[in-house]
């Protein structure tokens, strides 16, 4: 930059002077030729008084004779006032020349030539316009003395002749190369001050220039805090104070932008939702990183190779893409629900809604998609359906049975005592059944919407087994089971007492009702691990391996029938699995048909 400012000073005080040495040379010469010009006339005009004189006498005119005295006593006023002698080439001295013409253009007087020898002068310019009465005048060059002459001519009043005056302009090219020399040395002073001055001045001009491009620079790099440091006052510190301004509002826009960018993008990507948008041609234009893990694509860095891609390309599902492909062409949102099974089968509910063009032009500028996971849902659903209708199923069980006992009772049986005595008992067990039932469902709800247990506080394990075991001897003695405990001694647990007990008489309640004569259950209790595992293994039936996935299931049964005359109401493995859970615990079986099953649970301590 301060390169350039100092060449362009240097172009233009070289065009400068060249110009005004130009000028001032064509002024010089113009001045030069009139003063000469002037001069000329005079001594025209003398000599023209001079042969007028010369005439009176009335002898013929020696013009010659006339001519050479006159340039003569001219040159030698000249000598005597100290004007420049003009010379040759060759440096000789050039006197100033006078010429007496006829109207014929014979030469008649010369002063420095012999007359006799020059030719007709009829065609010289000069001659011509003094023929015609006026001053005539040309400058021409000398071939003989290499040098322009100036030549005046003026018509004699002594009549029939032409007064000719030349001289040659041998100063002029002194004042040309004096003007050029000065001219020169101008230039040279000029450049020598302008190399002085221009670094100055370039500096002055480039340092605010630069400091502008440097922060120009910076802030195109992203440092948008950069401002340029220019304080003077001209045009270079309005500009960067108007640059300063700019990228103070560059910043804050930037700031804005990042900021809603990153609310934008924080709250895209905690959404628990897939979320794909395209725009009018279905090329995805924006997908949260839920949506690139659930299709696979989250190690693809998302702007560059997903954005801008089709949307079948990415997605790679015919139904989304379907749906999407209707919304974008269509004028309304949608809401379906589908099967995608991308790790795992799921069940999705797919909303997608048009984006409408932002400058009002017709059709929609692309549409948004948002997919559910409603698998779960789902599945809790069919639950709780399945739920009622079990309910319901064991419900209407019992009661069908008590109805028709009573309405039996009623019809006459009521009359015989025995008969009556019988149903009654029946309706009792069956009441009882009812109860068992209800207790359990509501002892399931309450635990299935609990995610820690209350009352919660230290009690001896040995003793809850302990308390089991007086509860469930009497049934046991009836099948003749021998139950048997080997447990640690002082096992110290942090939980709801009632919980651990119910899951205990679930657990050994089931070892003998499943059960054969004679057999034998044992409950053992240890803490290994920093876990407390409690194992009940009967010596019963138990129970195919088919079957072993189920049983924790709600009112599932292996064998209905011999579960019902138990009394069993098919919930109690699972109101066992649900304390289990609660404690964050473990339980699993293992069984053999024929030989026997065995539940272990394993709960942290
Ligand atoms: P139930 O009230 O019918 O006993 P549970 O939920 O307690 O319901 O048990 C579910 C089913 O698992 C039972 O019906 C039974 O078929 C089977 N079962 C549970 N415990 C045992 C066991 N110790 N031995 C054999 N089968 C068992």
């Amino acid at each position: 930059m301060r390169k350039r400012i100092l060449l362009y000073y240097i172009v233009l005080i070289v065009v400068g002077m060249t110009i005004t040495g130009f000028f001032v040379t064509q002024l010089t010469q113009s001045l030069y030729k009139d003063e000469v010009k002037h001069r000329l006339l005079t001594v025209a005009t003398l000599f023209d008084h001079e042969l007028s004189q010369a005439s009176k006498g009335g002898s013929p005119i020696d013009y010659n004779a006339l001519a050479k005295d006159y340039a003569g006593s001219l040159d030698r006023f000249y000598n005597l006032n100290g004007a420049a002698e003009p010379a040759d080439v060759s440096g000789n001295a050039i006197e100033s020349r006078i010429t007496v013409i006829d109207y014929k253009g014979n030469v008649l007087g010369e002063s420095q030539t012999d007359y006799n020898s020059m030719e007709n002068h009829l065609d010289r310019k000069e001659v011509q316009q003094a023929i015609q009465g006026k001053t005539g005048e040309d400058i021409r060059f000398s071939s003989t003395l290499k040098m322009d002459f100036l030549y005046i001519a003026v018509p004699s009043t002594y009549a029939g002749s032409v007064i000719r005056v030349s001289v040659p302009l041998v100063q002029l090219k002194k004042i040309n190369s004096l003007i050029w020399q000065y001219c020169l040395l101008g230039i040279l002073a000029g450049l020598l001050l302008t190399m002085l001055l221009a670094f100055r001045f370039a500096s002055n001009i480039s340092r605010p220039v630069k400091a502008l491009t440097y922060a120009s620079k910076e802030i195109a790099d992203g440092n948008y805090s950069k401002r340029a440091d220019v304080r003077s006052k001209d045009e270079l510190g309005q500009l960067a104070a108007t640059f300063n301004e700019m990228a103070e509002k560059l910043d804050k826009t930037v700031t804005d932008l990042k900021d809603k960018n990153m609310k934008f993008d924080a709250i895209l990507n905690s959404m628990t939702n897939c979320l794909v948008s395209v725009d009018h041609k279905m090329r995805i234009i924006l997908i949260n990183s839920i949506a690139a893990r659930f299709f696979g694509i989250e190690n693809q860095p998302a702007d560059d190779s997903i954005l801008g891609r089709p949307f079948i390309e990415i997605i790679r599902n015919h139904q989304l893409n379907e749906i999407m492909q209707q919304t974008v062409s269509g004028n309304s949102s949608s809401e379906n629900e589908i099967t995608i099974s991308m790790r795992d089968e799921g069940i999705y509910r797919v909303y997608a809604s048009p984006v409408r063009s932002s400058d009002g032009s017709a059709g929609n500028s692309g549409a948004i998609m948002t997919i559910h996971d409603v698998t779960t849902i789902k599945k809790l659903e069919r639950i709780r359906s399945e739920f009622v209708s079990n309910v319901t199923h064991e419900l209407k069980t019992p009661l069908t049975s008590i109805r028709g006992f009573i309405e039996t009772l009623k019809s006459g049986a009521v009359k015989d005592p025995e008969v009556a005595a019988r149903f009654l008992d029946i309706i009792d067990i069956e009441a009882e059944r009812l109860t068992m039932l209800i207790n359990d469902i509501l002892q399931l709800s309450e635990i299935e919407n609990k995610k820690s247990d209350i009352n919660i506080s230290t009690h001896n394990l040995n003793d809850v087994i302990d308390e089991v075991i007086s509860i469930l001897k009497g049934s046991a003695g009836q099948k003749n089971v021998r139950l048997i405990v080997d447990a640690e001694p002082n096992i110290i647990i942090q939980a709801n007492r009632d919980r651990i007990k119910q899951m205990l008489i679930n657990l050994i309640d089931n070892a003998i009702n499943y059960n054969v004569e004679n057999g034998s259950v044992c409950i053992k209790a240890a803490k290994t691990e920093g876990r407390l595992v409690i194992t009940v293994a009967d010596t019963g039936i138990g129970i195919d391996t088919e079957h072993l996935p189920r049983i924790f299931e709600r009112f599932y049964r292996v064998d209905k029938g011999r579960s019902r005359n138990m009394g069993g109401t098919g919930l109690g493995l699972s109101i066992v699995k649900h304390i289990v859970n609660l404690y964050d615990g473990d339980i699993t079986v293992e069984s053999e048909p024929g030989k026997g099953t065995e539940f272990i649970v394993q709960l942290p301590v």
